[in-house]
Parts: C-alpha cells; sequence; structure tokens
C-alpha cells in the first residue's frame, strides 16, 4: 500500500513537471513571436533629485502586451535569459530607449536614461560595441546614461562582467547597484567596484517610518553611499512621510509611485511639457 501510494505521488510529480516543461517550452515560442511581432515596449518611470524635485532620469522599463494581457517582467525576463532571447529584446531596449531620451534632452530637457542589464547580455559578444554603438546612433552622451546591476552578477566569476563595465565606464557610462542591499557584495567589495550609483531596494523604504530597523539601515546605506562618493536613490517610495525621512537623510534621489509611476513615451513627453519637469 506505501508502495501504491508511493508510485502515485511520483506519477503526480511528474505530471506536474511535465506541465512546468510545456509551460517553459511555450513561454519560449511565445517570447520569439513577441519579439517578431514587437509585442515589447517600454515604459519610463521618472527619478526625481529629492533637494530640488526634478526629474533628473528616466529607468526604462520593459512591457510585454500579449494581446490585452499583460504580462509583469519579472514573469518572463527568467525564460528570455535562459533562451538567449534576452539578447535581442535588450539590444531593441538600448536602442530605443536612447533614441527617446536622446530626444528629449533635444528639447533641452537634462535628463539622464538608466537601463536594467541581464547578466547573459553583458557576458554577450559585442555588448561593450552594442552599448557604443547604440549611444553614438542616438546622439545620447556616455555620461547620460547609466547601466544597472544587480549585486549577484558582481559577485562570483564576474571578472569577464566587472571588466565589461569597466570598459564601458571609462566611457563615461555611470553604473548602478539595483536593489542594493539584498545581496552579497561585501562593504570592501563595494569600494573596489567601479560603481557610481547605489539604488536602495524597496524592501528597506517599505519600512521607513513603521520599522526602526528598516528606518536606521536606510539611514545606515545614505551615509555609506554618501562617504563613498555614490549617489543614492531610494526605490519603492509609496508614501509621504517615506519622502520626508530620505529627505531628512540626505538621499540624493527618489523613485517610486508617490513621485511617478511608469509611463509610456508620450507621458513623458507630456511630462515634459506641463510639469515643468517638477513633480514632487
Ligand atoms: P527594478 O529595476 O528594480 O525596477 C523597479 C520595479 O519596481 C519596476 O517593476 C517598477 O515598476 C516597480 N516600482 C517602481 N516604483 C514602485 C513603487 O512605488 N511600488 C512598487 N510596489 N513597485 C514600484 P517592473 O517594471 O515590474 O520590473 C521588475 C524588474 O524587472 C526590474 O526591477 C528589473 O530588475 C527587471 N526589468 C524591467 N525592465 C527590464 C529590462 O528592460 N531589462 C532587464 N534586463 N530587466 C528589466
Ligand atoms: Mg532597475
Ligand atoms: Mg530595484
Ligand atoms: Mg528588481
Amino acid at each position: 500500500r506505501a508502495k501504491e501510494l508511493g508510485g502515485r505521488r511520483v506519477e503526480v510529480f511528474a505530471a506536474h513537471m511535465h506541465a512546468d516543461v510545456v509551460r517553459r517550452l511555450e513561454l519560449a515560442a511565445d517570447l520569439q513571436r513577441a519579439l517578431l511581432d514587437n509585442q515589447f515596449a517600454i515604459e519610463y518611470q521618472p527619478v526625481v533629485d529629492l533637494a530640488t524635485s526634478r526629474v533628473t532620469a528616466v529607468e526604462a522599463l520593459v512591457r510585454w502586451w500579449r494581446g490585452s494581457v499583460f504580462i509583469p517582467p519579472d514573469q518572463f525576463l527568467g525564460a528570455a535569459e535562459a533562451t538567449g532571447l534576452i539578447v535581442p529584446l535588450s539590444e531593441w531596449i538600448l536602442r530605443e530607449a536612447c533614441r527617446e531620451v536622446a530626444a528629449w534632452r533635444a528639447s533641452s530637457w537634462d535628463i539622464g536614461l538608466s537601463l536594467n542589464l541581464s547578466a547573459r547580455q553583458i557576458t554577450a559578444p559585442h555588448f561593450v560595441e552594442t552599448v557604443e554603438q547604440a549611444l553614438a546612433e542616438s546622439g545620447l552622451p556616455a555620461s547620460a546614461l547609466t547601466l544597472e546591476v544587480i549585486e549577484e552578477m558582481l559577485v562570483e566569476d564576474a571578472e569577464e562582467t566587472i571588466s565589461r563595465l569597466s570598459e564601458l565606464r571609462s566611457l563615461g557610462v555611470r553604473l548602478a547597484i539595483d536593489d542594493f542591499g539584498t545581496g552579497y557584495a561585501s562593504l570592501a567589495f563595494l569600494r573596489q567596484l567601479p560603481v557610481d550609483m547605489i539604488k536602495i531596494d524597496p524592501s528597506f523604504v517599505s519600512g521607513l517610518g513603521r520599522d526602526d530597523t528598516l528606518t536606521l539601515l536606510t539611514r545606515t546605506i545614505v551615509r555609506l553611499g554618501h562617504d563613498l562618493g555614490l549617489i543614492v536613490v531610494a526605490e519603492g517610495i509609496e508614501r509621504p512621510e517615506q519622502l520626508e525621512l530620505l529627505r531628512e537623510m540626505g538621499c540624493t534621489r527618489g523613485q517610486g509611485f508617490l513621485v511617478a509611476r511608469p509611463m509610456a513615451a508620450r507621458g513623458v513627453d507630456s511630462l515634459m511639457r506641463t510639469s515643468l519637469q517638477s513633480i514632487i
């Protein structure tokens, strides 16, 4: 009887795995089609300077509308990375976002662009040249581009990643550590990295004013970042109290639904025209 139950469990498990594999294969095929059919779009989330409330940059965030169904990045980026489709997808985002931000800058709006990088994209052949080309084609100055990576990409066997990013940095491109505080980069290691900016993870920012430990940790990260000469960006600002505390801590920049939600390019267009770029 025990054997029978065990056997059934194995069968159930196998069926479950099978469904999982099929789903993943379907997702991979869908992604490929989506890329050919131009189903991807870019939204831009404004980042403000907390001292002046002005928009200093926008972060490009990929969007996938499969028909009328929205699929969040967290649900397809893994598959895109695994299949390698992340490379052409990221190249498209890079070119398109550089072009759009260069156009806003041409209307004498001094904003920068932040882009999220994937591990596979950085180690793909010609990554550095691809970025240089996108800058040259769009006319976006290297200093207006910030590339965001997460700590995991910079620790463990990350020599190639760090050397490519350093190469870009020597061209004037800025580098940011995204989701800062959630990974394993030690402070000593951080000091050696060719980094200009840290983005404090929302898991810290969410507790501001509500949780003493998270408030203290946020304050410590802001101070640490400044002591290392870095720009410090707080992510996931949703409540006025968080904004107030971050300003009081002297955090450089802020981003979050309270400041502005990610928006399509024409949203940024009207932001530029109507609100004089000062939105909070
Ligand atoms: P991320 O780079 O940390 O981006 C911030 C995420 O937080 C975005 O989610 C944004 O919509 C969301 N967000 C911003 N403000 C708030 C807020 O106040 N509250 C809450 N709850 N969320 C907020 P999104 O667009 O779903 O992207 C998720 C992640 O997917 C990104 O995290 C990034 O790691 C990745 N990603 C997005 N676009 C790209 C891309 O073009 N290329 C690559 N490689 N990764 C991307
Ligand atoms: Mg990011
Ligand atoms: Mg983040
Ligand atoms: Mg993230």
